[in-house]
């Protein structure tokens, strides 16, 4: 096989790596893929426009990528259709061979896992070590773990009153709008493709304009693996554009996003007003992390600052509301400044980093804010609360203590390395506490009670609840929202339910001498 400069550059690395440890990254590398990728081809936008992608460590541009909007995803809405056209390559193809496709595809992101985790660290500014280990590894189990599914959603047999044989059928549901965001560029890639094409669906995929650059190495590798043309489209470009353009197509027949509640409405909104899509949403969270004083202390110290700060605090589900009991209050405030100022903040590429910058300018100012306002409004500054080194964007670890639930940084989404520390002394009005927000991702508990676990587990409303442990993700495992964190659920067979159309087919069996 004809391997790339750049594969050769990965495979030694790889080689560079201490044994079962992580190679080094490819912190200088040139993206190979800057185009928009309709029907296996990579192409210029229609309009002939650019943008510019940068490297939030300092600042740098990397690519100029192809700026799909409207028109883009017409073309490709086109080629979507009619690889899902009765009778096409992909209609015809054996659900098992779809699984195939996928494990090869995944297989492919292991040859260029080096390469990948580099895009990803480069355009997200997320630590090397942790893309490669973390990011890399879930995304190709997600896709093993659909490629699994592919041969298996199948319908059912149903007694009906009557002469009558009834059964249904499990059919893809066409073409499927999915619009993605930078916090886990390639993560969501996978949630995304992998139960809509072990289903059968046909794809149109518009990826972050902060991070486009892994998600189209990716769909080089799609063609790789053999997934037929217009099966995968994949356009870089921005929201109001090329996401709106996708959520208010008629020829789409349904749109999954994960992005900000408030995008989230609009996507909604454009899906009722056009042709009714159906619409699957992962949206923001403000989740309560709940620290009992009965646990052990420094495991949920850890856990607490994990749950946070993992990801430059850019996760959906981060326990931006940790709640700790009274009787531990102080020693836990103590701990968590100590943890937290033990950040080893700088370049990604470097395998001892453990935060990088947050993704832009425009996300370090929100942030900024949200401290301004925490101290406005009483709450104590621990330690951090400002931007870290001259050039990038980085932000120090923040810790707000005595946060009342009230206030604005422990109400909405910051998004960001910023933690609020509430203190609770019963557990009456506890649970009612925690689930005081309109968001509804995620919940966790610290506790050696059962009861006590149970007792948050059973009336905190959030689609994931981790007990004594925090971010516990598998492929296996659903995840999504109450309230407005969201509608449906990705991942595991639950995740299934959003690709698939139930059909169900009577025929009437003529009785005996009738
Ligand atoms: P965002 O909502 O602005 O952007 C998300 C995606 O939507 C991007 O691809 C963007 O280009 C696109 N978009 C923007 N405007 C659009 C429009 N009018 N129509 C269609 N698409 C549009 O959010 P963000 O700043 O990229 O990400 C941060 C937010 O996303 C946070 O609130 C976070 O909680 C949420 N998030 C949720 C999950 C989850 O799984 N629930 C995962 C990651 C991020
Ligand atoms: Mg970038």
């Amino acid at each position: 096989m004809l391997r790339s400069a750049l594969q050769k550059a990965a495979a030694a690395q790889a080689r560079n790596a201490s044994s079962g440890g992580v190679p080094p990254g490819l912190a200088n590398m040139k993206p190979q893929y800057t185009g928009i990728f309709i029907n296996n081809e990579f192409v210029s936008a229609k309009s002939g426009k650019t943008f510019e992608t940068i490297n939030p460590a300092n600042g740098k541009v990397l690519a100029n990528v192809a700026e799909g909007d409207k028109a883009d995803v017409d073309i490709a809405v086109k080629a979507a259709t009619k690889a899902f056209q009765i009778g096409s390559e992909w209609r015809r193809m054996d659900a098992s061979q779809r699984g195939v496709l996928l494990n090869r595809l995944a297989d492919l992101m292991e040859r260029d896992r080096v390469i990948l985790a580099s895009l990803e660290s480069l355009d997200n500014g997320k630590p090397y070590s942790v893309a490669y280990g973390a990011d890399l590894a879930l995304s190709i189990k997600t896709l093993r773990y659909y490629a699994g599914w592919a041969d298996k959603n199948h319908g059912k047999t149903i007694p009906i009153e009557g002469d009558y044989f009834t059964y249904t059928r499990h059919e893809p549901v066409g073409v499927c709008g999915q619009i993605i965001p930078w916090n886990f560029p390639l993560l969501m890639q996978a949630w995304k493709l992998g139960p809509a094409l072990a289903m059968g669906n046909t794809v149109v995929m518009k990826v972050a304009e902060q991070t486009p650059l892994s998600a189209l190495h990716v769909a080089a590798l799609t063609k790789e693996a053999g997934f037929p043309d217009g099966v995968v489209n994949i356009i870089p470009g921005y929201g109001h554009t090329a996401g709106q353009a996708i959520s208010s197509h008629m020829d789409v027949d349904k749109v999954a996003f994960t992005g900000s509640t408030e995008v989230g409405r609009l996507v909604m909104k454009a899906a009722a007003e056009s042709n009714v899509k159906k619409v699957t949403l992962e949206l923001g969270g403000k989740s309560p992390n709940i620290i009992f004083a009965d646990a052990n202390l420094d495991e949920a110290v850890q856990q607490a600052n994990h749950g946070l700060f993992f990801n430059q605090g850019q996760c959906c589900c981060a326990g931006s509301r940790t709640f700790v009991e009274g009787k531990v209050y102080d020693e836990f405030v103590a701990r968590s400044k100590a943890l937290a100022e033990k950040a080893v903040i700088g370049d990604p590429f470097d395998l001892k980093t453990t935060q990088g910058p947050q993704v832009d300018g425009k996300q370090v100012e929100t942030i900024l804010k949200y401290i301004a306002a925490g101290k406005k409004d009483g709450a104590q500054l621990v330690t951090g609360g400002v931007k870290h080194g001259d050039q990038g964007h980085f932000v120090k670890p923040t810790i707000f203590a005595n946060v009342k639930d009230q206030m604005t940084i422990a109400q909405e989404e910051i998004f960001g390395p910023v933690m609020s520390i509430i203190r609770f002394d019963s557990m009456e009005e506890l649970v009612e506490k925690a689930n005081n927000t309109i968001y509804g991702l995620a919940a966790g508990v610290m506790t050696k009670d059962i009861d006590k676990a149970l007792h948050i587990a059973n009336t905190t409303r959030a689609g994931s609840v981790w007990v004594n442990c925090y971010d516990v993700f598998d492929a296996a495992a659903p995840f999504g929202g109450f309230k407005q964190s969201g509608i449906g659920r990705e991942l595991g067979e639950y995740g299934l339910e959003a690709y698939t159309e139930v059909k169900t087919v009577t025929i009437k069996v003529p009785q005996k001498n009738s």
